[in-house]
């Protein structure tokens, strides 16, 4: 081949072979020496006579076989270190999954690789959530034990007092009925407190929805609390929206929302007061408001009051209207059944004022 097209490469491939081919068309291997200042060494061999194999062998498998033997071994300590990184959080997460069931897990540090620290948060979000939830089942049974154990001693201190004659007057005998009989309502009402709420969280409570106007139901509220509330010396005040307020509801269940929220109301105004029913149309919601001039909520427990068994004062709801703090639950539950909100607003000594808001149906 001719000098020019030969030089570059001989610095450039010193060793290995070049490829050419001639201007009859053959084919050459070459390589090129330099061998003092003016002087190339040109070997050449045609290529039919040179086995690929052969110069493979001779100029190829050396290299490779090193390179290879270090590319395993930097695979092999790469391995290494990436298995660790990532099987030693997962064994962390298989390690704590085990303790959940016991209520054992503690929250597990975020490291590793990405996936393997979004696992982890999931995994820390779930163990909380269930350690949530198994509190509030303890707490659950601790108060339905609790609030079960105060009427059947009660009943059962006044049936020994039968049975042992200590009571023996008609009147004592009377009081003894009246307590029993009393007490036995109480738990009854807390059954079934529990088992709607129970039904409600299952989603087994039947539901009939249809499209209705709220305003009818305020009257039936106006027409069932006007005697209790004028027996309480409060002033009872319905205001219905001036248009129709139209929501897909279950009427039964928003009556029993409107009891609970107008029994509380009565339950907590002393005499004197006032109790406002307000229905309105908002944008495109319907708000109901159940505003009292009663003795309020301290604002810190306002957000608590929805919680199951939770009472502001235990001591202030004697008597026997004595709820077991379930009511609001139970509001609470129906009024996200119709996709809507429930919220108070409360001023201790001056009064609450609770909203209901649910979806206008168009
Ligand atoms: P309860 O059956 O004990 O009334 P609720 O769940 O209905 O239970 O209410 C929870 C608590 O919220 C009540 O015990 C009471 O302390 C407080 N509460 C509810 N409504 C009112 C209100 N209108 N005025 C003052 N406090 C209220």
């Amino acid at each position: 081949p001719p000098r020019s097209t030969l030089f570059p490469y001989t610095t450039l491939f010193r060793s290995l072979p070049n490829f050419y081919r001639d201007s009859e068309g053959q084919n050459w291997y070459y390589i090129i020496e330099r061998i003092n200042e003016d002087r190339l060494a040109y070997f050449a061999v045609n290529r039919s006579r040179l086995q690929i194999v052969m110069i493979f062998r001779d100029q190829y498998l050396g290299p490779l076989a090193q390179a290879g033997l270090l590319a395993l071994l930097v695979a092999f300590v790469l391995s290494l270190v990436m298995s660790r990184w990532i099987t030693g959080p997962l064994r962390r997460i298989s390690r704590e999954a085990r303790q959940v069931a016991d209520g054992r897990a503690h929250p597990i540090p975020l490291e590793g690789p990405e996936e393997v620290r979004q696992l982890a948060a999931s995994f820390n979000d779930m163990t909380r959530q269930v350690q949530e939830s198994q509190q509030s089942q303890k707490d659950f049974i601790a108060n339905v034990s609790h609030e079960l154990k105060t009427p059947l001693t009660s009943i059962q201190g006044f049936a020994r007092a039968i049975q042992d004659g200590t009571a023996h007057s008609s009147e004592e005998l009377a009081q003894a009925a009246d307590v029993i009989g009393m007490e036995t309502a109480r738990m009854h009402r807390l059954v079934q407190d529990l088992l709607t709420l129970t039904k409600l969280d299952a989603g087994t409570i039947a539901f009939s929805f249809k499209t209705l106007d709220l305003n009818p139901l305020l009257d039936v509220a106006q027409y069932r609390f006007t005697p209790r509330t004028e027996a309480a010396d409060i002033h009872f005040e319905v205001h219905k929206s001036d248009r129709p307020a139209t929501i897909y509801g279950d009427p039964d269940r928003l009556m029993q929302l409107l009891d609970n929220l107008l029994d509380n109301a009565l339950k907590f105004t002393p005499a004197g007061g006032k109790i406002i029913l307000r229905c309105e149309v908002n944008g495109d919601m319907v708000w109901v408001h159940v505003i009292d001039t009663g003795e309020g909520i301290p604002v810190e427990e306002q957000a608590r009051i929805f919680e199951r068994f939770y009472q502001v004062d235990k001591a202030r709801t004697g008597g026997e209207v004595r709820g077991y703090g379930l009511g609001l639950a139970i509001c609470q539950q129906i009024v996200q059944t119709h996709n809507g909100e429930l919220s108070v607003t409360s001023q201790p000594g001056a009064g609450s004022h609770f909203v209901v808001k649910i979806p206008l149906q168009p």
